[in-house]
């Protein structure tokens, strides 16, 4: 069994920071996480885009933003159940909890902080019966690494900013890039679609609206689609890669069932004092959790782990006072037995 002070569900840019937040009061945490890696949508969504409102950092790739945090919280040493889903939780009679996941590994934890963003990531898939066969072979709804695509014919569909979005930036890796999309109108933002029109013109992507992706075909791997325009016959594309991006269904998965209050999808909490949830001992934080004014960004989750910790330690060590102290005073006293000192300067007059 697995033994911490702080149990975070979810390994996104808000369960991460929470790390941090815990270690400055000297809590130890362990993050579970059904995606084989850290850093949640950040990673798995978007990790080449560029964020633009993180305090600080006028420009950040996502990917950029969750290496930093990975070396932020490495003096704080937490572990990491990856690529396992947190399936189940029990409420122990001491008032502490054990977490199992779907595949069996026990955690034991007197807080738990659910920072599972939009739960488990179900991305839509278009109705093509084989579909299936060729997931990894071809096909993905995810981009992961672009330069996978580099020299490729790529066919992307879809008719929102993520499908605008990956057809520009892919015009520039892939050999060709196809947009099909079975309306004649976009629901992105203006500029990427005036965008993708200029790139059309240029030559750098073919646009196939009013149509749809309706067969794929190939033996070990995707080799080519099937196409179907309105009131046209199908035609047959050679494809290399094939990435419906119809976005993804929010679940919030096994979550849903622990006995937590929910409102539209996401779990409420006590924004007014500490994020706490319905049941004592459970904290909600980041894009998982709703109340009035709740805004899905990431520097709120940042904000939200940081008030939350004050209050985990409460539970943890109760009776205890903490002191809050700012890291340029105290530094940073790290598991690893490694003190980032605060750096000390000298008043100088002219
Ligand atoms: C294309 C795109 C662009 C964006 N741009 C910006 C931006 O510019 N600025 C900004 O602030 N925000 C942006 N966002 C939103 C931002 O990514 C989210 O606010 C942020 O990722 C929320 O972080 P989180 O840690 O709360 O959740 P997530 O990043 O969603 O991470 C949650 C993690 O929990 C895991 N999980 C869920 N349930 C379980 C379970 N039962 N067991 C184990 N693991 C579980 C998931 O696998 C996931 O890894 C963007 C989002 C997208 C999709």
């Amino acid at each position: 069994m697995i033994q911490t002070d702080i149990l975070i569900i979810g390994a996104g840019p808000v369960g991460l920071f929470t790390v941090f937040e815990a270690g400055l009061l000297k809590l130890k945490s362990h993050l579970i996480d059904a995606l084989p890696q850290p850093g949640g949508q950040c990673s798995e969504i978007y990790p080449k885009k560029p964020i633009y409102d993180i305090p600080g950092f006028p420009e950040v790739l996502a990917g950029d933003l969750v290496n930093n945090l990975m070396e932020q919280i490495k003096p704080f040493q937490p572990g990491f159940t990856l690529g396992e889903r947190a399936e189940t939780i029990e409420k122990q009679e001491d008032g502490t909890f054990v977490v199992t996941t779907n595949k069996g590994t026990k955690h034991h934890a007197p807080v738990l902080v659910i920072a599972g963003g939009l739960g488990s990531f179900e991305p839509r898939k278009p109705p093509i019966a084989n579909i299936t066969d060729f997931e990894d072979k071809g096909l993905a709804y995810f981009i992961r690494d672009p330069e996978i695509y580099r020299d490729k014919k790529v066919v992307i569909s879809g008719g929102g900013d993520s499908a605008l979005d990956w057809s520009i930036y892919l015009s520039d890796i892939a050999a060709e890039v196809s947009l099909v999309h079975r309306r004649k109108e976009f629901r992105g933002a203006l500029d990427s679609v005036e965008k993708v029109a200029e790139l059309v013109k240029e030559g750098k992507i073919s646009l196939l609206t009013e149509t749809e992706v309706t067969g794929l075909n190939g033996e070990e791997k995707l080799s080519s689609i099937e196409i179907t325009r309105k009131n046209k016959e199908k035609e047959q594309l050679e494809v290399d890669a094939f990435i419906p991006l119809f976005g993804l269904s929010p679940k919030l998965g096994p979550i849903a069932n622990w006995g937590l209050e929910i409102e539209k999808n996401a779990i409420k909490v006590n924004n007014a004092l500490d994020y706490s949830t319905n049941i004592p001992g459970i904290f909600a934080i980041g894009d998982v959790n709703t109340y009035p004014g709740k805004l899905k960004l990431i520097l709120c989750g940042f904000h939200e782990a940081a008030i939350m910790a004050q209050y985990a330690y409460n539970i943890i060590h109760p009776g205890k006072r903490y002191v809050m102290k700012y890291t340029t005073v105290n530094g940073i006293d790290g598991f690893d037995g490694q003190k980032k000192e605060a750096k000390k300067t000298v008043a100088v007059s002219i």
